[in-house]
């Protein structure tokens, strides 16, 4: 898995460009080829027996594993600071594939209640069909996750940078009460990249990304990947069975015995990939290598127009409030500082004065501004939630949601910072 252990011991922008990647040695190709192929010849029958049974690292159909995908997941573990990853068709296939290494039918977790919208119906609904239980808890004290703990929970679940309100999660006491309880902490760190935030660093034992954001970069691929920190001992007690006891599918093979600190890594391709099947295609793995190549400069500048706009925002008469955790004035900035020191990231809401209307106005009024559902495009994108979203919802429940009907979503590009503020402008002034 790792064939080139060199850049490890690099800076975070040299291993953005390397990790995981060498000239091919066939072609010389500089860049990663595109293995656009979906199986692998084997030398003879032994050298098939033997990755069949998981005794000998190789390439065999690409649901499983793929030369394109292999760099990936070891550039974005080497980003994480991670040991292993595992890449998937999307950010919500990756968080189903967290889950499955581990979970069986009746277990739980605790879940923080300000989560990405799609992530609460997948836990809260889909997941029950698997009979996997979700808590939700509210993040805003880490005590909150100790109280909520029951004898059936297997893992905590948070976002580092937490969609859409610019909410930042305390990681350090959070990490610490999964740990007193024996189970891992997860952490969604699609928001803040690992250019922002390594929640490896703070106690988390895997994280996970959708790829179609940052990472990528580009809004031109759908992917997600899940990193091991290799750190968590899923044999300290009998809670994780799948990984400690032997799987009847390879032989009576115990994963965390045979495979030591890989071992969710090797379940995640040869239990998750292998029956869930959501592989990541090799072209998507091939412009999401190419997206994080530039991951450090672009959110270098996606922080800093995303201040520049909140900014402008604050003291704008249309504008009723900003939750920016860059912003001194906001209630998240002391974490902020603490877990994203280089930046808040550019994802944020505010409240537009006029409500619901002037919300439908604004995103109306845009014109370099992209309305779409989407985020962590180079481009700069707005959504008005109650309209799009979320209007499914009651006016109840889309505020609880922090999707109420005044509430505007913003993902700052890296366009030049007084051409979007130029934009927002106008746009405000038609909605008012
Ligand atoms: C988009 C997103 C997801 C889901 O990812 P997909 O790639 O759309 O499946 C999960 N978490 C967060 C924070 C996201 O922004």
């Amino acid at each position: 898995m790792r064939d080139d252990d060199k850049p490890a011991g690099f800076g975070f922008e040299t291993r953005a460009v390397h990790a995981g990647a060498a000239p091919d040695p066939t072609t010389g190709a500089r860049t990663t080829p595109i293995y656009q192929t979906t199986a692998f010849v084997f030398d003879d029958v032994d050298h098939a027996a033997s990755l069949f049974n998981l005794q000998t690292y190789g390439y065999i159909y690409s649901r499983l594993t793929n030369p394109t995908v292999s760099v990936l997941e070891e550039r974005v573990s080497a980003l994480e600071g991670g040991r292993g990853a595992t890449a998937c068709a999307s950010g919500h296939a990756a968080q189903m594939l967290a889950f499955f290494a581990f979970m069986e039918p009746g277990a739980e977790f605790l879940a923080s209640t300000k989560l990405y919208g799609g992530s609460i119906t997948q836990f809260g609904r889909s997941f029950k069909k698997f009979d996997w239980n979700v808590i939700f808890v509210d993040p805003d004290d880490p005590e909150n996750f100790r109280r909520a703990l029951t004898p059936k929970c297997r893992a905590i679940f948070v976002e580092s940078l937490a969609n859409p309100g610019g909410v930042v999660t305390d990681l350090e006491p959070v990490a610490q009460i999964a740990h007193a309880a024996g189970i891992p902490l997860l952490v969604d760190n699609t928001l803040a990249s690992p250019y922002l935030c390594r929640p490896i660093e703070w106690g988390a034992d895997i994280v996970i990304h959708s790829t179609t954001k940052f990472l990528s970069g580009h809004g031109n691929s759908m992917g997600g990947v899940v990193v091991d920190s290799g750190k968590f001992d899923w044999s300290q007690n009998d809670k994780f069975r799948s990984l400690t006891e032997p799987e009847p599918a390879y032989h009576g093979l115990r994963f965390h015995e045979t495979f030591g600190d890989l071992a969710y890594t090797v379940a995640g391709h040869a239990l998750g990939l292998r029956d869930l099947g959501a592989t990541m295609a090799p072209l998507n793995a091939f412009l999401t290598i190419t997206g994080i190549e530039t991951l450090a400069l672009r959110m270098e500048r996606h922080c800093a127009n995303a201040l520049a706009v909140a900014q402008f925002l604050e003291a704008h008469p249309m504008v009723k409030w900003v939750s920016y955790a860059g912003l001194p004035s906001n209630r998240y900035h002391a974490l902020a500082k603490k877990y994203l020191p280089k930046g808040a990231g550019s994802v944020f809401t505010f409240g537009v004065k006029g409500g619901y209307e002037a919300g439908v106005k604004l995103v109306e009024g845009c014109e370099l501004l992209s309305h779409l559902a989407n985020l962590g495009d180079t481009r700069s994108l707005i959504i008005h939630p109650a309209s799009t979203t979320h209007r499914q919802l009651t006016e109840e429940q889309q505020i609880v949601a922090g999707a109420g009907p005044d509430v505007v979503r913003l993902s700052i590009g890296i366009e030049s910072a007084a051409d979007i503020i130029a934009d927002l402008d106008q746009a405000l002034r038609q909605a008012g």
